[in-house]
Formats: C-alpha cells, structure tokens, sequence
C-alpha cells in the first residue's frame, strides 16, 4: 500500500504557514513503514526539535483505478477515518527554503497515523459533510469540516489518479484545517470523526 497526502488544502491552515492557496492539489508521498496504528506509542525522532501533529480526513481506496472521473471517484472508496500527518517544520522549512523534497521532514517511521477505519455507509452522511477533531491532552486543538477542502475527496482521487495508479488498501490523507502545534513528550493525541474517537497515541 501507499500513502498519498495532500497539502495545503484547506485555506486557513495555507495561510498560518504563510503558504499561498494552491492552483491544483499538492501531492507527496509516505512509505508504508510511516504507518502508526491506533494504540501505538509515537516516538519523537531523535533529528527534529520540532514535530507538528496535523490532524486530517483520511480515506481508503478500495478499487484499483487509473483516470477516475471526479463523478465516478466515489466509486473507489467506502470507508474513511482520521489521522495524523506528523511533520518534523523544522526540517521541512530548512528542506522548504532550499527547495529540496520533504521526505525527512513527512515520511520517517510513524509519521502516518491511521485511526480505525469506518463505512460511509454507517455514516449514513456524504463525503463532503463530515466534521473531525484532534484533542492534545484532553483540549480540542483542530476543529475540521470536509466541505472546507479547497479540493474535494472526489476531485482529489480524480487529480491523482492522472499521475498515480490508485491500488486496494491505499490511503489519502486529505490535508489538515488550521489550528497545527507541537507535539512533546508525554502529550496524547486523540482524533474523533463525527464526535467518535478513531484513533489515539501517546507522545514519547
Ligand atoms: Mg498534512
């Protein structure tokens, strides 16, 4: 599997990094080793003095497909859940400024948390209407709405898909609202989607 991100989606959070709201969706890429499951312990890499938690709508390809239309993007996915996109902004900034990737700042061991997965169908609440929350420590510090994206769901399996072959088990990380912070050690972290807890770590 792959985890494909997508950043700068939503304007507020564009604006507190002081990034401009993007023309099309910007893209990377996390390995499969990023993955940090529900209940795990996330460890601070020992490079950065400065890791961000970005709580972000996430979603699970559940067809293979290359060239999806956006209206037929629906199609390829039925579950969704809330993870956490750990950033070490120090690094990316360094990394930012002189123009290089951002693997070492976005795709080291445990940057991708993946919350427990839940159907649409359960939801019974379309894709563009769904509302997820990070709690650090018991405080709700992200507050976000899926009708906030600059680009949809289905616009974004529609705009990768022109460049990426979406596979069975692929997760996208839909791009965090405002409100991104420090993380240290000790904190815990707790998302909900739609009110519930889907995922939970504790900072070490
Ligand atoms: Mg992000």
């Amino acid at each position: 599997m792959k985890i494909i991100c997508v950043g700068r989606n939503y304007a507020a959070h564009a604006a507190e990094l002081k990034n401009d709201v993007p023309k099309e969706p910007v893209i990377f890429l996390k390995p499969d080793t990023a993955r940090l499951k529900s209940g795990e312990t996330f460890y601070l890499p020992s490079f950065t003095r400065n890791v961000h938690y970005e709580a972000e709508l996430l979603v699970r390809i559940n067809r293979m497909g290359k060239f999806i239309e956006e209206a037929f993007a629906h199609k390829y996915y039925n579950e969704v859940s809330v993870g956490i996109d750990f950033t070490a902004r120090d690094v990316q900034s360094a990394l930012k400024a002189k123009g290089l990737p951002w693997e070492r700042a976005k795709a080291f061991d445990g940057s991708a948390a993946i919350g427990e997965w839940v159907k649409l169908d359960a939801l019974n609440k379309d894709i563009g209407d769904l509302n997820f929350s990070l709690e650090k420590n018991g405080e709700r510090v992200q507050n976000g709405h899926t009708s906030h994206m600059l680009f949809g769901v289905d616009a974004l399996i529609a705009n990768i898909s022109t460049f990426i072959t979406l596979k069975v088990g692929d997760v996208i990380f839909t791009g965090t609202p405002a409100g991104v912070s420090s993380v240290k050690r000790g904190d815990t972290l707790r998302c909900c989607l739609e009110q519930k807890p889907v995922f939970t770590c504790v900072v070490d």
